[in-house]
């Protein structure tokens, strides 16, 4: 098979591979028809995380279940599935208490050992924990696959950001970032209730789609300060919920100074650079800060269901389409942020 191989900061290419085989019992294959790029993918594409030549690249697919282990009982040959971005056994103490991304049999797809997303095929471990069944009317409709494989991480993500922050009807929520998590924490908020949603960023473009799912106001601007005013300005001293999708240190500070007294922040993007929190500043002012990683298996159900019902696709954050042997392009796309997001199309 064909999939993502990365090499060294700069350079992922894709190569034909061994086809994956059924290892476990419990294992199946999954044959993928979408993978999308992550703002994720960055990190060691840019040399922040270390990788190692030869190793597997994306977290992101879905497809269609290709082979089923004989430990496999509630998915067949045939159906249409979602992955999240870690795997899980979906029944242990963690996976029960919804934190999926903590499940004791947990890994995350790519790497050194483990089949990436960016590629024909996938050894999807724990399938009947990992994978959803899309439902109807979704499954057969072609013309959801890109809304579909955005729920494999962006969408849920997003939607995290909200319930950390405690978004809930009648709040003003504010979120600081304008990448496709950034966006999809829009949907987020809305979708929990809040009354007023404001997003922050630095792309026109991008803000443009922000107000498309749903925010009120948007502040465009490069000077942190000049946010804070704004938005203070706007919401009487501070929002109650901010919902924070960069994972950099100056998008932490913005964060936690956008916070009303007795606020929460929710933090979702990865912080890969963020070195210090002002504590003092958080107990000075009863800021809450929670996020991590989000456990999308949780999460997944939902939003296919209300996907199914007719509710706010987030594809607009899909600016730029490739077939799988242009992946190179897609992460040279991203990396220069003429592209929010990528979508692979592998098959049919
Ligand atoms: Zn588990």
């Amino acid at each position: 098979m064909r999939a993502g191989i990365f090499h060294a900061p700069g350079n992922v290419s894709v190569e034909t591979v061994p086809d994956p085989t059924i290892e476990q019992p419990t294992d199946a294959i999954v044959r993928v028809r979408r993978a999308t790029v992550c703002g994720s993918d960055l990190w060691s594409y840019r040399g922040v995380t270390k990788w190692e030549d030869g190793w597997r690249t994306g977290h992101e697919f879905i497809g269609v279940v290709e082979e089923a282990g004989p430990g496999v009982r509630d998915l067949e040959c045939g159906d249409e599935v979602v992955a999240p971005f870690s795997y899980c056994d979906n029944t242990c103490e963690f996976c029960r208490a919804g934190v999926q991304t903590s499940c004791v049999h947990a890994g995350f797809w790519g790497g050194n050992h483990d089949d990436g997303g960016q590629g024909e095929f996938v050894r999807v471990p724990m399938a009947d924990g990992t994978l959803v069944r899309v439902p109807e009317p979704l499954a057969g409709d072609l013309s959801k696959l890109a809304a579909l494989a955005l729920i494999t991480d962006v969408v849920p993500t997003g939607h995290h950001a909200a319930v950390r922050a405690g978004v809930r009807p009648g709040v003003t929520a504010v979120v600081v970032g304008d990448g496709a998590v950034g966006l999809c924490a829009v949907l987020g908020a809305r979708r929990l209730g809040a009354e007023r949603v404001i997003a922050v960023g630095h792309h026109a473009g991008r803000l443009e789609i922000a107000r498309d799912f749903g925010a009120d106001a948007i502040v465009d601007a490069r000077d942190d300060e000049a946010v804070v005013a704004r938005v203070h300005e706007e919401t009487s001293g501070g929002a109650q919920c901010v919902l924070e999708a960069v994972g950099t240190q100056p998008s932490m500070n913005l964060a936690i100074n956008l916070a009303r007294p007795g606020g929460t922040v929710g933090f979702v993007g990865v912080p890969h650079t963020v070195g210090a929190i002002d504590l003092r500043q958080l107990f000075s002012n009863n800021v809450s800060l929670a996020g991590g990683v989000a456990p999308a298996r949780a999460y997944i159900p939902l939003l296919l269901d209300e996907l199914a019902a007719g509710g706010h696709d987030a594809t607009p954050v899909l600016d730029m389409t490739v077939p799988l042997d242009r992946l190179g392009d897609g992460f040279v796309a991203m990396d220069g942020r003429t592209a929010i997001k990528v979508l692979l199309e592998v098959s049919d």
